[in-house]
């Protein structure tokens, strides 16, 4: 974004208008966190925002304010497709590319609209008008406290809006750890509690309301934990039996790969989980050093985001999966093993 983009973003605002905030598929902390804080903010703006999810959300993000409000694709595709029709512009979060929105991705393909991207993710694809991207953020959350910034309006950031952003930056660096984390990254934060974001229930309601079965489940996982010591590899598998044995709900497996990555030596980390209905198992992908998941995932399992931490799939059963993995593994050695 240039001084003149922001300029003119600034000027396209200052009128009411009809807005749709889009986060992405599978919609975690900082998606959430970003497109209700974003949301906030255009309606003290005077607007008419709706934030739009490709499908539903975990219940462990269910309190954040505003959530009540999100329209959920999967459960209202007329509705949404009316929605898209009359906005005046479309605000695409914590995504660089749409097809991350699953079949909405076809919806907003056709969408006549001005877009705005505000994303972290590496590459990002051209289909705004306007494109915010920084791979050196934390989290798309930091994004829009920076945006709410440059556009004028710090002084507007409300005790709702300051609750949506620390969640998604506190979920996004794994509560302030990742290397992402920087010294802006505490400053954002430190404006976000003097704006009115309590911490320690923040941090409650989305770490100290587990479910006995996902802490089993997460037992169970553990026990699945495979060490690759020659490529200072860690990977786990799910099976869907294990995850229907355990009364999976979305989001109970959110942090799982982060345990494999903890081992010592481990620099490269996988889960793998079955996903039996879409006939993929779907995987995430974390890291130590300069070793590129998202290259890693980009190259052979049609998924990508950062360098420390990306996401993928394979078409196929678990073991074809992990079989995979380990037949490109190996070209990797000697730079698995210099981290
Ligand atoms: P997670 O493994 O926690 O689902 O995702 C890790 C990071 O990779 C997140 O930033 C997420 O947005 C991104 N990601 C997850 N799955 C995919 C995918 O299938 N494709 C792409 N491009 N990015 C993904
Ligand atoms: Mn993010």
């Amino acid at each position: 974004m240039t001084k003149q983009d922001w300029q003119t973003l600034s000027t396209l605002l200052t009128t009411p208008k009809k807005l749709v905030i889009v986060g992405h598929k599978n919609p975690d902390g900082d998606a959430v966190g970003s497109c209700l804080g974003l949301y906030w903010y255009l309606k003290r703006k005077g607007h008419d925002p709706v934030v739009l999810m490709p499908n539903d959300f975990p219940e462990f993000l269910k309190w954040m304010p505003g959530c009540q409000d999100i329209v959920i694709y999967e459960k209202e595709i007329e509705h949404t497709k009316e929605l898209l029709e009359h906005a005046e512009m479309v605000f695409t979060l914590d995504f660089n590319a749409l097809n991350r929105t699953g079949e909405l991705g076809e919806v907003l393909a056709s969408t006549k609209s001005i877009f705005v991207m505000i994303d972290h993710h590496q590459q990002p694809d051209h289909y705004a008008q306007f494109t915010y991207s920084d791979t050196t953020m934390s989290s798309t959350c930091e994004m829009v406290y920076h945006t709410i910034g440059a556009l004028g309006d710090q002084n507007l950031i409300s005790a709702d809006i300051a609750t949506n952003l620390y969640t998604g930056i506190m979920t996004d660096t794994g509560s302030f750890k990742f290397s992402a984390t920087t010294p802006r990254t505490h400053r954002v934060v430190a404006d976000l509690l003097e704006a009115g974001a309590v911490h320690h229930e923040i941090h409650h309601h989305i770490y100290d309301t587990q479910s006995p079965d996902r802490l089993r489940l997460l037992g169970k996982a553990l026990a699945n934990l495979v060490i690759r010591a020659e490529y200072n590899l860690a990977y786990i598998t799910i099976t869907q039996d294990e995850l229907e044995a355990h009364n999976f709900k979305k989001g109970d497996t959110e942090g799982f790969v982060n345990y494999a990555l903890s081992v010592a030596g481990v620099v490269f980390a996988v889960i793998f989980i079955e996903n039996k209905n879409e006939g993929i198992i779907k995987m995430s992908l974390r890291s130590k050093g300069d070793f590129s998941v998202n290259d890693f995932a980009r190259n052979y399992f049609h998924g990508g985001g950062h360098t420390n931490a990306a996401g993928g799939k394979f078409d196929g059963s678990m073991a074809d999966a992990i079989a995979f993995l380990m037949k490109q593994v190996p070209q990797y050695k000697n730079q698995l093993n210099a981290i």
